[in-house]
């Protein structure tokens, strides 16, 4: 199989997200991530009942797992995977990247966080098992720390994206507030958060 550079293995970024909606932040992350790191793939993986948010009330699976195809829909080297969804329950990191293992075995993988959920990582569970089953790329986030204390030598590269300061957080409070969203998101997200009523409470 071909690879984009060369070597003949497939090179898979993973781009795992709430999506909560999917906003031009994260295809930026992932645009810049793909052409740094010379990857033939990113896949996006919207995630189940995040732990980390459960909480607090999260749009349905199917509703964030449409958005984010209709976000990638046009870009050729972005797919998304219904992995996390379909596996039901809360999402755990170390899930995603077993099961698109077991699903590529020969390709190397490639998972692609801001910066503020790197900071986090070494509280996921099996750290070490999670920096052997993939490469780890933290990316820039206007308002976190890109630092690397702590984190395992050469499991983890760390890169400066085009910085946007735009969460799914503030999107959703815009919408909720009557204020546009218009190239915060694709327009195609746009037009699906309007035509679900998401976002109004
Ligand atoms: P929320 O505000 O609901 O937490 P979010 O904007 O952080 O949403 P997530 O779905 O939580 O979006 O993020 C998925 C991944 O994308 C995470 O690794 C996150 O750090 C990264 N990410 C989100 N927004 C940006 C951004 N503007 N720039 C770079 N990375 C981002
Ligand atoms: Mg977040």
């Amino acid at each position: 199989m071909h690879s984009a550079d060369g070597t003949g293995k497939r090179r898979i970024g993973v781009m795992g997200g709430t999506f909560d909606p999917i906003h031009h932040g994260h295809l930026v992350a992932a645009s810049e991530v793909a052409a740094l790191f010379h990857l033939d793939e990113v896949v996006f993986v919207p995630t189940g009942e995040p732990w980390q948010k459960s909480h607090k009330l999260v749009t349905p699976a199917e509703d964030r797992y449409l958005m984010t195809v209709i976000a990638t829909a046009s870009n050729p080297q972005f797919s998304v995977s219904r992995i996390d969804i379909d596996r039901g329950g809360p999402t755990y990191t170390i899930d995603t990247l077993r099961d698109l293992r077991a699903l590529n075995a020969d390709a190397d993988l490639f998972f692609i966080t801001g910066a503020d959920a790197l900071s986090q990582i070494l509280t996921w569970r099996d750290a070490e098992e999670l920096f052997a089953l993939a490469h780890f790329i933290g990316v820039t986030r206007p308002g976190h720390d890109l630092s690397s204390d702590g984190l395992p030598e050469g499991g983890v590269s760390l890169v400066e994206v085009p910085a946007l300061a735009i969460s799914s957080t503030d999107c959703r409070a815009r919408v909720r507030g009557g204020d546009p969203v218009w190239y915060l998101v694709p327009d195609g997200v746009v037009r699906y958060i309007d035509k679900r009523e998401l976002y109004r409470d």
